[in-house]
């Protein structure tokens, strides 16, 4: 008798970007449901879930590291153990790919929700999970969770779940954080604004050589039902009208040449590409790729 497995193996895949290499390390998974989505109806989106075998609105949750000329960066930190028990694995998953989150650097973050930036810090006691990193993000996002205008005006689960736990979770670099508007804010990262699902929403562009690879953030949450229906917002983006224009610029974007791209709710790993299809758009996940070699 051989004993069957029990557990999934670890969230982990590598792809390599001409001569950097970034490793996708799976948070997990949050399922919820539709209701959220806004500019879309609802009967459709949930037609679309189900003609594609989707059980529910399941939103995997990607962070990537990038490994850049000697240096180590992770894009978003994951939910930590805030959000549900299908997720925070990112700790879990760097140990399985053998990192220290001591050797992590710098910490770019598209944007502060909660399973971007809840992975952070430990919430039970303060402690930095990466201590050695400086924290980085967009010029607009900061202000904006510590915006107490803002934070009155937002609703009961939005003022915990996103202002004051964001305020909790970023605290600890308090003296290690920086801002850009725009630019290379890390070895072959050049950051891409992208506001609207927050005021500082940023997707990053990872170039090396003739490689490139769009990792942009949350573009999308429901990948099916937002690519055939751009206009689809969720009720959390802080400016609807202006998400769904960013969306529809990175979609076109990114679909002129079939760039390369990785989402941080693309079902994992998370890597993809575009194609356009009249109004609506056609995503095609990447095959595995088992070479190093650069193809
Ligand atoms: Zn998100």
């Amino acid at each position: 008798m051989t004993a069957q497995p029990t557990k999934q193996i670890p969230g982990v895949y590598h792809r390599k970007i001409g001569d950097i290499v970034v490793t996708a390390i799976s948070d997990g998974y949050l399922d919820g449901n539709l209701e959220v989505m806004r500019n879309v109806d609802l009967d459709k989106a949930h037609t679309i879930l189900r003609e594609a075998f989707r059980p529910a609105r399941r939103t995997s949750v990607n962070t990537f590291l990038i490994h850049s000329k000697g240096r180590l960066a992770i894009i978003d930190t994951g939910s930590g153990n805030y959000l549900l028990p299908t997720a925070g694995m990112v700790q879990r998953n760097l140990a399985a790919a053998g990192i220290d989150p001591e050797s992590i650097d710098t910490v770019l973050l598209t944007h502060m929700h909660p399973d971007h930036s809840a992975g952070l810090t430990d919430m039970s006691n303060g402690k930095l999970l990466f201590p050695n990193a400086e924290l980085v993000m967009h010029e607009n996002e900061l202000p904006h969770w510590f915006d107490d205008g803002a934070m009155a005006r937002a609703d009961e689960r939005a003022k915990k779940l996103f202002f004051q736990a964001g305020r909790e979770q970023v605290a600890p670099y308090k003296n290690r954080t920086r801002l850009f508007k725009q630019g290379e804010v890390f070895p072959g990262v050049t950051a891409v604004p992208s506001h609207g699902h927050t005021p500082g929403h940023t997707a990053y562009l990872i170039a090396s050589g003739n490689h490139q690879l769009m990792i942009w953030g949350d573009t999308v949450h429901v990948p099916e039902v937002q690519t055939a229906h751009p206009e689809a917002g969720m009720g959390f983006d802080t400016d609807l009208a202006q998400a769904a224009a960013s969306r529809k610029r990175m979609f076109d974007r990114v679909s002129a040449d079939g760039t390369l791209v990785a989402g941080m709710h693309l079902h994992f790993p998370g890597f993809a590409r575009l194609a356009r299809r009249g109004e609506a758009y056609a995503l095609y996940p990447e095959m595995w790729v088992h070479s190093f070699e650069q193809e």
